[in-house]
């Protein structure tokens, strides 16, 4: 018999497939719960035969069931309430051990570090599922939302031979005779895309080898960047503000069911854009005291999103010296350079990059890097170079930030720290 979807069953007589989430084993009769890809139903089990079959059976064991839908009131959580399904046959197609962690939560929840041991056996769980989802919507909005600007999507390299920002946080590996590196960001490789194309984006993991041990901070990320050419720092900040609130409505429209099981009230974001010396009199005023050329401390991102609540709070012209050599200096010691906060959380950095040479060259001096490390780079701009603007959204950070989650390991399905490289 054809396989059905427990999302479609409707009436008479079917065979379905999935793991069973729960049993309830009695003398006469006995209640399994079925997961399936579209969701769970109650299968009455009834008969010698068939509940000696059951006794045998485990948690998670995957099978496939012949018999007849019936209407019905279920009250079990997840499951279906309108119908269940009467067994005639039980097939058993791969009998699970004993489970090393609970699918089902209903009694014991199972530590954080137990359940990345057993990722695949956690996001069996509908509430881990739901996390996926979302963010699996996530990639695809950001994607529909620069494909239909018009953006070409690019696919930069995750092995170089240089380093992005000549800082130490960069894993070095043995490339034949030589020695390379773990892309930290595809920040050169998008802008030499961007001075050519006009319009990338790009999304992919990079990795950094910081020493953090926070709950922000993991050592390979996926990141989601856009370069634009012909654009300051201002216009491409508006298209982070509109790309996200595109992404949010999309996840609002889309995983309503996920939304409601996080029990999540996901709003639409506004966009306040701040100075950076208008964000420090923000902060100054509630308490900090925070001067010109602070790095903003993860309370002070935590003040200014909780001072603009539902708000993708842009900090913008920072000053020169506090980033990249590639961020363009204005004029007066500040910069094109800017931080984006939502949720208590720096989401993206981005900015108006250096598009001449010589000013790349002073920039690299300046922040005691060897021009010549970069020829290949500052070279690049010597053939026709526009100014461009760019930025780069952190996808575990943008996660967490939308759905509010404490750690941002529970947002990446097999995160890479200090501590974890496995699964
Ligand atoms: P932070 O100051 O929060 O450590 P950063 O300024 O070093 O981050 P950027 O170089 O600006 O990070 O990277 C762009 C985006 O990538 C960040 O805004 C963030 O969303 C994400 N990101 C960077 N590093 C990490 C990390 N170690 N873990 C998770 N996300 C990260
Ligand atoms: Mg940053």
């Amino acid at each position: 018999m054809e396989r059905s979807y427990i999302g479609n069953l409707k009436s008479g007589e079917v065979s379905i497939s999935g793991w069973i989430y729960e049993m309830r084993v009695m003398s006469k009769m006995a209640f399994l719960i079925i997961r399936d890809v579209t969701g769970f139903v109650q299968v009455v089990v009834k008969g010698d035969e068939l509940l000696a079959q059951v006794n045998d059976l485990s948690l998670e064991s995957v099978v496939e069931i012949h018999g007849e839908v019936k209407e019905a009131n279920v009250k079990a959580e997840f499951a279906r309430s309108d119908v269940e399904l009467v067994a005639k046959e039980i097939l058993v197609l791969n009998k699970a051990e004993e489970i090393p962690i609970h699918v089902n939560e209903k009694t014991v929840e199972s530590s954080l570090p137990n359940r990345l041991d057993n990722r695949s056996l956690d996001v069996r769980k509908p509430k881990i599922k739901a996390i996926f989802d979302i963010q699996s919507t996530i990639v695809n909005a950001f994607r529909e939302f620069f494909y239909k600007e018009k953006f070409t999507e690019i696919q930069p390299p995750g092995i170089i031979g240089t380093s992005t920002e000549g800082g130490t946080d960069l894993f070095k590996i043995k490339y034949f005779d030589r020695d390379a590196y773990l892309a930290q960001s595809p920040q050169l490789y998008k802008q030499l895309m961007a001075i050519s194309m006009e319009k990338v984006f790009s999304t992919g993991p990079i990795w950094r080898a910081e020493k953090h041990d926070t709950s922000r901070h993991i050592n390979e990320i996926r990141q989601m960047d856009i370069e634009m050419g012909f654009a300051d720092d201002m216009d491409v900040m508006k298209y982070l503000a509109a790309s996200v609130q595109f992404i949010v409505e999309k996840v609002l429209k889309d995983c309503k069911k996920e939304l409601e099981l996080l029990k999540l009230d996901l709003k639409v974001p506004e966009a306040k854009y701040l100075k950076y010396s208008e964000a420090i009199g923000e902060l100054n005023k509630n308490g900090f005291s925070m001067k010109e050329g602070d790095d903003f401390e993860p309370e002070a991102e935590r003040k200014l999103c909780e001072l603009f609540p539902d708000t993708i709070v842009f900090t913008y012209e920072w000053p020169t010296e506090i980033k990249p050599f590639y961020i363009w200096p204005k004029e007066n010691g500040v910069s094109g350079g800017f931080d984006a906060l939502y949720g208590g959380l720096e989401i993206s950095s981005g900015g108006q990059r250096v598009h001449k040479p010589e000013v790349l060259i002073e920039q690299l001096k300046s922040k005691g890097l060897n021009p010549e490390d970069f020829k290949w780079y500052v070279d690049a701009f010597r053939y026709g170079a526009p100014m461009h603007s760019g930025w780069s959204i952190g996808l575990e950070r943008l996660t967490q930030a939308m759905l509010k989650i404490d750690n941002i390991r529970e947002v990446t399905l097999f995160p890479r720290d200090r501590k974890r490289l496995t699964p």
